[in-house]
């Protein structure tokens, strides 16, 4: 399965080598190997093949036994907020106390992140991606956020590959401090944030995009300057899109158009573009993504209470479409649970009613969350999966357990059955983050005492700021 490899009787030193794991590639020919050994070098994969033919082929500085494992290529979240982290039960609880105002993102979401320092996105950053890596994700592409600096740093701590963007509005009233930026301040911010730490790429782990928030809190030459900076620098823009039904009504009202249709109409949609959510669409407003490349975060947690994202019909038009977890606000960032709930309700909406099989497979939807994902990131060329040449990103998900026996198929297992709690070891860019569930680069211990002194006072102000204290 690979050219490279030393020749025997002359071992080749390797940094490191799994072995004995059952390899589930995602490759394009969905190669499965059931004992199988992947070697690393300078971050990159090397060789994977049949553990037998590894041995004696290599010196690895470090071999993991890999056995009773799969060997996955590491997830990939395409829409993940670092600044809603510490938000997880909030809202739950504040409607516990009295019915919560609408919209959420308005009214709770976006304060909260105007609230939080540079620290409280530091101390975000590290409980989010330490999250990301515990349950498989190897990379993550931010919304949009405030303190982006702040999400560059705590990934370059941590391990982990990510894109990091500033959350960017110019045009919206009843925000807090904070929230917004005028439109000069917006540009000057992400394009400075572009230049500061480059554009992702298969030597820069942790790079920037541009990311507007959406349609309706955003000027109209803000969009436009970002569609001329995005191909001058070469930056996709993050943003989140036909996620509401104001957001349609709102559109129609302004313009006589849907969004999609309007944006198309200004220029602004191309392949530079990644579109969170993208439920509310038209068949017209779909063939405009798939005439302008545009690629889709699919975010089944939520996207289902919005209404059913066309999922099977962009897969059918060849449309980019990955998974994404909408950050912790809402639960779980394990994408495992999330390619099910997804292909539950799919088949519910686009299949049971016509009593119709297999209209979208489970296998398809693991690979959105895996190679899917990182073509929509644009990142297919070097992780997503395990293949020779791209950069080792890759977990190991322990197979032994009583709810994944008895394996017979391990790619119905993989995504079937198998949860994020299930993986134990990650590597990433060839460096192992996360091993025997313990995160490699941070003190665990102090990380929590950081986080239960913090989180009172996060709490605090926020409360004040949105009336509830
Ligand atoms: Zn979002």
């Amino acid at each position: 399965m690979s050219p490279a490899g030393g020749v025997r009787g002359a071992p080749e030193p390797v940094d490191l080598l799994l072995r004995g794991g059952s390899a589930v590639t995602m490759d394009a020919a969905g190669t499965v190997l059931p004992d199988a050994a992947l070697a690393v070098r300078h971050g990159t994969i090397v060789w994977i093949g049949a553990s037998s033919d590894a041995d004696g082929r290599f010196t690895a500085a470090r071999t993991i036994d890999a056995g009773g494992h799969f060997m996955l290529p590491g997830l990939v979240d395409t829409h993940f907020h670092t600044g809603q982290q510490l938000l997880r039960g909030k809202l739950a609880q504040l409607a516990r106390r009295r019915q919560l105002k609408i919209p959420i993102w308005r009214n709770y979401l976006i304060p909260f992140e105007a609230a939080l320092s540079e620290e409280d996105v530091h101390l975000s950053g590290l409980v989010g991606y330490g999250n990301l890596l515990s349950v498989g994700t190897t990379c993550f592409a931010e919304a949009g956020g405030p303190h982006p600096d702040e999400m560059g740093l705590a990934a370059r701590e941590i391990g982990i590959r990510g894109i990091i963007a500033r959350s960017t509005l110019d045009d919206a009233d009843g925000l807090p401090d904070g929230a917004t930026l005028s439109t000069g301040q917006a540009v000057e911010e992400n394009l400075r944030l572009v230049k500061n730490w480059g554009v992702p790429s298969e030597e820069n782990r942790v790079g920037a995009w541009l990311a507007l928030r959406q349609l309706i809190v955003s000027s109209a030459e803000l969009w436009d300057t970002f569609a001329d900076l995005s191909k001058e620098t070469g930056a996709r823009i993050h943003i989140h899109l036909a996620e509401g039904t104001y957001e349609v009504d709102y559109a129609t009202e302004h313009w006589g158009q849907r969004p999609a249709e309007h944006l198309d109409a200004t220029g602004f949609l191309g392949p530079g573009v990644h579109a969170a959510h993208s439920v509310l669409l038209t068949d017209d407003e779909l063939r405009m993504y798939q005439s302008n490349k545009v690629s889709v975060a699919h975010c089944p947690m939520g996207n289902f209470l919005i209404g059913p994202p066309k999922i099977p019909q962009m897969l059918r038009l060849g449309i980019e479409v990955g998974l994404g977890t909408d950050g912790a606000s809402s639960g779980s960032l394990d994408l495992f649970q999330a390619v099910r709930a997804s292909w539950v309700a799919l088949q519910s909406h686009f299949a049971t009613p016509w009593h119709a099989r297999g209209e979208i497979s489970l296998e398809s939807l693991f690979a959105a969350a895996t190679i899917g994902g990182a073509r929509a990131l644009g990142l297919g060329a070097w992780t997503g999966s395990l293949e020779v040449g791209k950069r080792a990103d890759v977990i190991l998900v322990q197979s032994q357990t009583w709810d994944l026996q008895p394996v017979t198929d391990a790619a119905f297992t993989v995504a079937r059955s198998v949860t994020g709690r299930d993986v134990d070891t990650v590597v990433v860019d060839g460096k192992v983050v996360l091993d025997g569930r313990e995160l490699v680069h941070v003190d665990e211990e102090r990380l929590r005492a950081r986080l239960a002194e913090r989180l009172p006072v996060i709490m605090s102000r926020f409360e004040t700021l949105i009336g509830a204290a």
